[in-house]
């Protein structure tokens, strides 16, 4: 097969490991740079053009789209999906799976759990907003935020509102959620592949922080999921429509609670915490389903 990953620097480990895992399978492998492809999309013969020439027919393609750059992304793998190439996560599930709001809209509506979470632009009763997910503590997260920037723990009634106000201030879109004590600073990365949890991590916060995000310090283990988890991470990824992804869970005494799903989900540390060839089995799944015009939505919507 010829496969392309859809990536801005082929030096990235996750980039390179998919493609080291694809030439070991026999397959060719180029790594395209997401921003630096542009098309003609009034052509009746939707191409992708790359540095003066239109690419390859490709057989599928991965598309690794960071946050900063989900908008222009999910284009290039829309048009490729016009092409009838298949996408192993397609561009409208991205694009859900970006915005954190409709994800947990989503999510809820299948009745996965989640901690107990308002939504705000600029509300006139900051105390009901708090009281409404069951007061103080709370964790309130700018809508926006990414590797754990923006998520801040109010551990009383008056920081949350004096935190609340400082966001309103610049005014931006904020989440209000339950803080899940005992979940301890730690929370499960699970990574679903083709409807399968293929690896899973436990991510522990250092010592003061509550946030586990590797960025931030944050250790990774091996974990051993309960089937309810290992359920819960298989209906999120199918709520999002995501072939591929990482769902985060919070293990509470309510049973598993989803964070977020992360749909170009790092392969670094997960590889190294449970010693599994994640990338191996990304390109069997690929191989097993790549199939031109599959793509459900055919580059709508
Ligand atoms: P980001 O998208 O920036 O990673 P998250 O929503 O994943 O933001 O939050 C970052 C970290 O903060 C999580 O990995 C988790 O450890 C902690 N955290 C977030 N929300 C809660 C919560 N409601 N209760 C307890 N811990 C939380
Ligand atoms: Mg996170």
């Amino acid at each position: 097969m010829r496969i392309a990953v859809l990536s801005r620097n082929k030096n990235l480990y996750s980039t390179r490991r998919l493609v080291e895992a694809g030439e070991l399978r026999g397959h060719q492998v180029d790594v395209i740079d997401t921003m630096h492809c542009y098309m003609d999309i009034t052509s009746n013969r939707p191409s992708v053009r790359y540095n003066g020439d239109p690419l390859p027919n490709y057989d599928a393609v991965i598309p690794r789209i960071g946050a900063s750059v989900t908008f222009y992304g999910t284009s290039v793998v829309r048009q490729f999906e016009m092409m009838g190439t298949y996408s192993i996560n397609e561009s409208v599930a991205i694009s859900r799976s970006r915005d954190k709001l409709r994800s947990l809209q989503l999510l809820s509506r299948k009745g996965i759990g989640m901690p107990r979470t308002g939504f705000a632009h600029h509300p006139d009763k900051i105390d009901d907003l708090i009281k409404n997910v069951g007061g103080a503590p709370v964790v309130i997260k700018l809508l926006e935020g990414t590797q754990g920037i923006g998520v801040v723990l109010a551990e009383t009634q008056k920081t949350a509102e004096a935190i609340i106000e400082a966001f309103m201030g610049l005014d931006a879109n904020i989440l209000v959620q339950e803080y899940i004590k005992e979940a301890g600073g730690a929370d499960i990365r699970c990574l679903v592949v083709g409807g399968k949890v293929v690896a899973a991590m436990k991510r522990q916060a250092p010592t003061g922080e509550f946030r586990s995000n590797l960025h931030r310090g944050g250790t990774a283990s091996l974990v051993r999921l309960s089937p309810e988890e290992r359920k819960t991470a298989i209906n999120a990824a199918k709520t999002m429509g995501l072939n591929m992804c990482g769902v985060d869970i919070l293990r509470s005494n309510n049973g598993p609670m989803v964070m977020e799903v992360n749909s170009s989900p790092g392969l670094e540390g997960i590889e190294a915490a449970t010693g599994k060839d994640v990338a191996g089995m990304i390109i069997d799944f690929i191989s097993k389903s790549a199939e031109p015009n599959k793509t459900k939505t055919k580059g709508k919507g």
